[in-house]
This record gives C-alpha cells, sequence and structure tokens, in this order.
C-alpha cells in the first residue's frame, strides 16, 4: 500500500478517536495497539505520554514528537432553561464552533448528541442581534438533542459540570489531495510518525530514534518531562502555518526558523533544509508569529538539547483546518531521510 493509502487510513482512526487534552486513555490504547502489532517496543509515562524506540548502533538518541490531545470544550455550567455552557480546552475562537454538532460524555460514559449555537440563534427571533452578538462563553451554549427544559432534567441525564465535550472534527478528503477536518494539528503529524516507524523499523539506523507522543502539548507541558536519557535532538513534528504573510506551504514540509518561544537550533535547522534540497523534498522556511512546540516546552524544562520543528502545513489552524498529503508525504520523507543519518 501507498503512503497515501496508509496515511488515510491511520489519519481516519485517529480522528475518529476524541482526544482533547485531558481524556487521552481511548486513543493512548490505539497508539500502544498499534506499537505493539508493529513489536515496536515502547513505555507509557506516569503522565500518559507514549514513548517508542528504535534501537541504533549509538546509544545517543533522536527524538521526534506530536502531539495526540486536541483542542476541546468541557462543560462550565447547566442553565435553568437545560443548555449547557462551556469552556474551551486550549487557545481557539468560539465563533469557529458555532452550528457544530458535539457529543457531550457523561462520568457513566454515556454520551449524547448536541449542538453548539449562540443563546440567539434564530434571525426570525433576535433578528440582527442574531448577526452582531459577539461570540464568547457567555453568548454561546450547548443546544443537548433530549426533551431537556430545566437544570435537573439535565441532571437526570448523569450531565454535570467538568464533563467532557467532543466536538465533530468533520474529516473529508477530496479528490485533489486536500484533507479538511479539525485536530489535523497534530493528528495529520502523528500520522506520519506512526508511518515513519513502520517504515524506519526495517532500516538499520546509527542513532537512536525515539518517537514520543505527547498528551499535554495544547496547554504547553506536553514534553516538559520523561525524556529518555541520552536525547541530544528533539524535533517536534506539528504544523507549519500558511495563510497571511507566511512562508509556510499545503504543500511541502514547513521548517521553523523561529516562533514565540525564539530561533530554533541553527545548526539542526540548516541541515533540515540541506536534506530537503539534495533529497528533492519540497519544503518552507517560516516563522510563527503565535506559537510554541513541545520542543520549546522540554527547553523550557531545562533540558539540554537541540530544538527543531518541522510539520506539514495547516490552514485556519485551530478553526476548521485544511493540508494537502503532499504535505504529510514531505514531513514523512524528512523525516525517514534525517533518522538515518
Ligand atoms: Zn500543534
Amino acid at each position: 500500500m501507498s503512503f497515501e493509502q496508509t496515511a488515510k487510513e491511520t489519519l481516519t482512526n485517529l480522528l475518529a478517536i476524541h482526544s482533547p487534552t485531558g481524556y487521552h486513555q481511548e486513543v493512548m490504547t490505539y497508539i500502544k495497539d498499534t506499537l505493539t502489532h508493529l513489536e515496536v517496543p515502547y513505555i507509557q509515562t506516569v503522565k500518559g505520554a507514549v514513548l517508542a524506540t528504535l534501537q541504533g548502533e549509538e546509544k545517543e538518541g533522536r527524538l521526534f514528537s506530536a502531539h495526540v490531545d486536541t483542542l476541546g470544550a468541557m462543560v462550565k455550567s447547566i442553565k435553568g432553561k437545560g443548555t449547557l455552557t462551556f469552556t474551551l480546552i486550549g487557545g481557539y475562537m468560539y465563533n469557529t464552533l458555532e452550528s457544530e454538532h458535539c457529543t457531550i460524555m457523561t462520568a457513566s460514559g454515556k454520551t449524547y448528541s448536541g449542538t453548539i449555537q449562540t443563546i440567539k440563534p434564530s434571525v426570525h427571533i433576535d433578528g440582527g442581534e442574531a448577526r452582531s452578538l459577539e461570540r464568547k462563553q457567555e453568548t454561546m451554549e450547548v443546544v443537548i438533542d433530549e426533551r431537556v427544559f430545566t437544570a435537573e432534567d439535565v441532571r437526570a441525564l448523569g450531565i454535570e459540570v467538568g464533563d467532557f465535550i467532543f466536538l465533530d472534527p468533520k474529516l473529508k478528503f477530496v479528490e485533489s489531495g486536500f484533507i479538511k477536518s479539525r485536530y489535523l494539528d497534530d493528528k495529520a503529524s502523528v500520522t506520519v510518525l506512526l508511518e515513519a516507524i513502520k517504515t524506519l523499523k526495517e532500516l538499520p539506523l546509527k542513532k537512536t530514534i525515539h518517537f514520543f507522543i505527547s498528551n499535554y502539548e495544547e496547554v504547553g507541558h506536553g514534553a516538559k518531562a520523561a525524556l529518555p536519557e541520552g536525547t541530544t535532538e528533539f524535533i517536534a513534528v506539528d504544523m507549519g502555518a500558511p495563510g497571511n504573510d507566511q512562508n509556510s506551504s499545503e504543500f511541502a514540509v514547513n521548517i521553523c526558523a523561529k516562533d514565540s518561544s525564539g530561533p530554533y537550533d541553527y545548526e539542526l535547522r540548516r541541515t533540515l533544509e540541506r536534506i530537503c534540497k539534495e533529497e528533492n523534498i519540497p519544503y518552507a522556511t517560516d516563522i510563527y508569529p503565535f506559537y510554541g512546540s513541545d520542543a520549546s516546552a522540554a527547553l523550557g524544562a531545562g533540558y539540554d538539547l537541540r530544538a527543531a520543528l518541522i510539520g506539514p502545513g495547516v490552514f485556519a489552524s485551530h478553526g476548521y483546518e485544511r493540508t494537502h498529503m503532499d504535505s504529510m508525504k514531505a514531513t514523512f520523507d524528512l523525516i525517514v531521510s534525517y533518522a538515518q543519518k
């Protein structure tokens, strides 16, 4: 099977499992089962991240990370009229959630369908205010698809403050190669890492290669702990940011020179760019104005290592996102090439 076929399957599987930050057990089971099936050794850290290792001739290690946690939401309060206010998990905009399908999961694991609406959702009732209302926590709510009219009705379903609200990622593969979905950040990269593991496990490796599947990246502390001893290079595989005044591409692997945390390791960045040039891997170097990665988190935690950030270009990040299969393939090619050097 081609990269495209297997990547599509893996991405579909990953996106079908809800994994907002703080709810990672199910998706990590999928990751662990995949690694077990591939006969690749791994450990799970106390915090729940999964660390897989392909042993090389040298103990000195190179680590690739991608994060499987996503944005999400949580029940903040239950209103008297039987709807829910919600709090965002991760940094994004309330307006991107309007009209989205969602699922509320109770403590017992029971799920209920709902829709995210503004508190003035009908032009026939609310007129101009339906349009002009600022989209924020106070003006948005979850309308549950059950016959609930009071807070007591909602509680009778088992729904409580603190329950997770999962958003429908709306995955769509388009004939032209584009992939549209929420949470391509960073499940597109997790997909690429899993595909890279499949390829690299069959090849002789000079350096030991680690793969860190992170579960708290969106809240900033994903890779701040439990990195394997001997890791000298940390290459975060996370989305590039194409858009206004950006150099990133949806058709290339994006290499970050600098983000909000400052410049990445100069030599490592130049090495990755050189490999792309030599091996005709499409790439784009860019600067991300509002961005931090698990590599910068590791540095911030005090680890002494060289950090880099590469990844597929994701348009409209933290909204309804889009990338292209070419971008995932270019990221895969760079990882597989560099891991063997
Ligand atoms: Zn990310």
